[in-house]
């Protein structure tokens, strides 16, 4: 039963034909519908999702094959547990990076992006995936993003969609809205372009409506601590006051105060209102004008031209502290007293009020700009072991455990008590509101760019903005050969006539389409939902065949979707279900985020040129090899060092189950010793699987094939097949193999997980912890059964032992199998 060999194959071993065995099994698998899962009435239903991948141009990554062989492994596992499986994958393949990429190369996205998909399908197909390529989705095809511009016009109806002119960060290179989290020092993170602030009008979605929500149900569900803690910082829920300060009298500045409403801020801190000296309002706030004075009005103006070209993220973060003098004075409802006004870049409209209570004392952004600009710094907070209130060479803000000074009748009081009591204190004089404030803002959809699902509204003059009827969808993005965006900030859409015109839904009349398409994180916040439902086209998810598999069961992905990704498709699944579209509100039961893999000791890079190429190793070693070591580099949760010369050693062992499982014997019974170990191995593989633990197992399974092995002993076929079955997930095809020359009819993957037996995996001899006066001095293997006289007289044998016993054994401590302890 040796396989033929090919001595031109520089990855053979001696071992078996990888190239033979798996090409056959893929065409078995496909044959037999193997990989097809019957969502209909298949038992136990277990929905192992992966991230789908962006089909780039290059090829599947190694960093692709490392995240969905872990899934599969997973997913395989589930099905040997008795479950029906459901493992499916797509493509993520709108977006500006497909965009950017089919500029570059002068290429059509719609001809690019099939191209690419069909070269990563060739690629997944070899490695072994137990995918149910029946049920995959293409994010850009019609028949999906029909059902994006569908979840776009729910949220619509819900009035959870809506549009305002935003400062947005621009890319004048990329000619694109960023992100704050695409934009690096202030450079554009794609083409490194210093970005510019903008202000558009976009398209939001209320996701800052569901902040609480979002925050409170992370407490019940199964995910990576991690990720929940990256998504409870993201949604930064804060407890504050909102506080009122009336602006002072004109000041001079000749104009009526009748227009002039109060300064509202934001605050979580309003036990140091008694130290707030100054105001502070962004450049943008809208009470600017009013507030300034005729004789501050150029330097204003100045100041405010030079902050709109400036990108959001580098005024947040830049140490540098400007700023200008409005001319205005406010009133500190506490103190009573007058505070100038001032405006400075380091305060943002959009988080809170955009106007600040600067507190030098206690903050040390509002320190230093009150001493560039010599404004008053007063203490209000002291250290618990600070009866003097000195005063302050820098802000004081390590001031939990302080108690409140300088603040009048609330002196004494510690933090948390001041909190609440200067705040009742401000709304029962009108001055203030309790307000619980959240860092999440709505989440802007808009891009003003071609490669995407069209935003399905249409503009009328009579009618004003109007939703396409459902039933007129998909708002089919157009083939126009200009589609490269321009310094208009209008989408390229809007330059395509027969597209643009449309007549108005409601009246008939001359109407305009929207022509900005929606973010990509759109399109893969409900994919989850739709691969069940492929092929029901007049839904986008069956009740019936919903209500079966979701939520999903498990959920594998990157850690760099930890916080948006995973937070839209949270929202998205919550406004569905208040809807009544769904049956839950949390769409992944269980998320673990995998590691990332280095080559070498270095980070893999295009320009470093030291990028795996899976299809060569797949070439050399074969898929199961590619696999196995691919899940043995490391902790799967962590990644680890791919090392070239490292995966002979995994070829070598799958080798060595060949030779075993071809030279098993049916004759005479296994050996005692042997099924020991086999049971320890099945218990240890049962039990690390689900953690994700995948390289101990396979640790287990090489550590078996030494005992199994041992002396070139001839194994037994009852101490072989349970090792088939257990590497059945890493390895499937040579494991498919072996599995049929064992005469079995069905796959493997439909045969049992081995069953562990606790008594056959029990030690005859254990480890026996001796110690001296409570000290260890050595370990003994003795028999499970040994009493404590033959256990005594077994340490004072053992001259390392012996040496300590020093005088007459006064007493002696014996926990049968585990511990002898000595007095002497
Ligand atoms: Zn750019
Ligand atoms: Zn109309």
């Amino acid at each position: 039963m040796t396989s033929p060999t090919h001595p031109a194959n520089a990855g053979d071993t001696g071992g078996y034909d990888p190239t033979a065995v798996e090409s056959k099994w893929r065409e078995r698998w496909r044959e037999r519908g193997t990989n097809t899962t019957d969502l209909a009435s298949g038992e136990r239903p277990f929905y192992a999702l992966m991230m789908f991948p962006y089909p780039s141009a290059e090829g599947l990554h190694v960093g692709n094959l490392f995240a969905f062989t872990g899934n599969d492994i997973y997913g395989r596992f589930h099905r040997q547990q008795g479950h029906t499986v459901f493992e499916p994958l797509g493509y993520d393949a709108f977006g500006i990076h497909s965009e950017n990429y089919a500029l570059k190369v002068g290429v059509h996205p719609m001809r690019l992006i099939p191209k690419n998909i069909a070269n990563f399908r060739r690629q997944l197909e070899r490695a072994g995936l137990m995918v149910d390529w029946g049920k995959s989705v293409d994010t850009t095809a019609p028949d999906y993003y029909r059902w994006t511009q569908w979840v776009f016009l729910q949220l619509y109806k819900r009035g959870l969609a809506y549009k305002k002119k935003a400062a947005v960060n621009w890319c004048p290179s990329c000619k694109t809205v960023l992100a704050n989290e695409q934009v690096v020092g202030g450079a554009c993170e794609r083409c490194g372009t210093i970005v510019e602030q903008r202000l558009l009008e976009q398209w939001f979605f209320r996701i800052s409506d569901y902040a609480e929500r979002l925050l409170h149900n992370l407490d019940t569900i199964d995910w990576s601590d991690t990720t929940k803690t990256a998504q409870r910082n993201w949604i930064g829920r804060s407890e504050g006051a909102r506080l009122r300060f009336p602006v002072a009298g004109a000041s001079g500045a000749g104009r009526s105060t009748a227009d002039i409403s109060d300064i509202t801020v934001f605050t979580t801190r309003p036990d140091t209102i008694f130290g707030a000296t100054y105001m502070v309002l962004a450049p943008e706030h809208p009470m600017v004008d009013l507030l300034t004075t005729d004789g501050q009005r150029a330097e204003v103006q100045a100041y405010r031209d030079r902050a709109t070209k400036q990108d959001l993220v580098s005024r947040k973060t830049t140490k540098e502290k400007t700023g200008v003098f409005t001319g205005s004075h406010a009133i500190n409802p506490a103190t009573g007293k007058e505070v100038p006004v001032w405006i400075a870049d380091y305060v943002l409209m959009e988080y809170g009020t955009g106007a600040i209570m600067a507190v030098p004392g206690h903050d040390e952004r509002d320190f230093d700009f009150a001493t560039v600009f010599n404004l008053p710094i007063v203490r209000v907070v002291a250290a618990p072991d600070d009866t003097a209130a000195t005063p302050l060479e820098s802000a004081f803000t390590d001031d939990a455990a302080g108690h409140l000074v300088n603040s009048e009748q609330f002196d004494g009081l510690p933090v948390a008590e001041g909190k609440r009591a200067v705040t009742a204190w401000l709304a029962e004089r009108g001055a203030g509101t309790p307000v619980t404030n959240y860092r999440l803002h709505d989440w802007c959809i808009s891009r003003q760019r071609y490669w995407g699902p069209p935003i399905p509204i249409v503009y009328c003059d009579a009618c004003g903005p109007q939703p396409v009827p459902e039933q007129d969808l998909p708002v089919v993005l157009p083939d126009i050969p200009d589609f490269r965006p321009d310094d208009s900030g209008i989408s390229p859409l809007a330059r395509h006539a027969e597209w643009y015109h449309v007549a108005c839904p409601q009246c008939g009349a001359k109407a305009r389409r929207e022509t900005d398409v929606s973010d990509t994180f759109l399109d893969s916040a409900w994919y989850f939902l739709r691969y069940p439902s492929v092929g029901h086209d007049d839904v986008p998810f069956d009740p019936a065949i919903t209500k079966k598999w979701l939520p999903v069961n498990s959920y594998i992905g990157g850690n760099e979707h930890a916080v948006l990704h995973l937070l839209y498709s949270r929202f998205i699944t919550m406004v569905l279900h208040d809807m009544g579209y769904l049956h839950f509100e949390e769409p992944f039961t269980r998320f673990r985020a995998h590691g990332l893999i280095i080559r070498e000791g270095a980070k893999m890079s295009k320009s470093r040129g030291n990028v795996v190429n899976p299809d060569a190793f797949i070439d050399q070693w074969g898929a199961d090899s590619f696999r196995t070591y691919l899940m043995f580099l490391g902790p799967y949760e962590e990644g680890g060092d791919f090392r070239d010369a490292g995966i002979i050693g995994v070829k070598r062992f799958l080798d060595r189950l060949w030779l075993a499982a071809t030279l098993a014997t049916e004759e005479g019974t296994p050996d005692a010793a042997v099924v020991r170990k086999l049971h320890q191995t099945i218990a240890k593989v049962t039990s690390d699987i689900p953690k994700l633990s995948y390289n101990t197992a396979i640790a287990a399974m090489m550590e078996y094939m030494n005992t199994l092995r041992k002396g070139e002993r001839t194994p037994h076929r009852q101490e072989v097949e349970p090792v088939v079955q257990m590497i059945a997930p890493f390895a499937p095809h040579v494991a498919e193999e072996l599995w049929e020359r064992f005469g079995h009819t069905v796959s493997v993957f439909d045969s049992a997980w081995p069953a562990f037996d606790a008594e056959l995996a029990r030690e005859d001899s254990v480890q026996l912890a001796v110690q001296v006066n409570g000290k260890l001095r050595g370990t003994l293997a003795v028999a499970r059964a040994i009493t404590q006289a033959e256990a005594l007289a077994a340490a004072l044998a053992d001259p390392a032992i012996a040496k300590y016993v020093t005088g007459e054994v006064k007493k002696v401590i014996f926990v049968p199998g585990r511990l002898l302890n000595l007095v002497v």
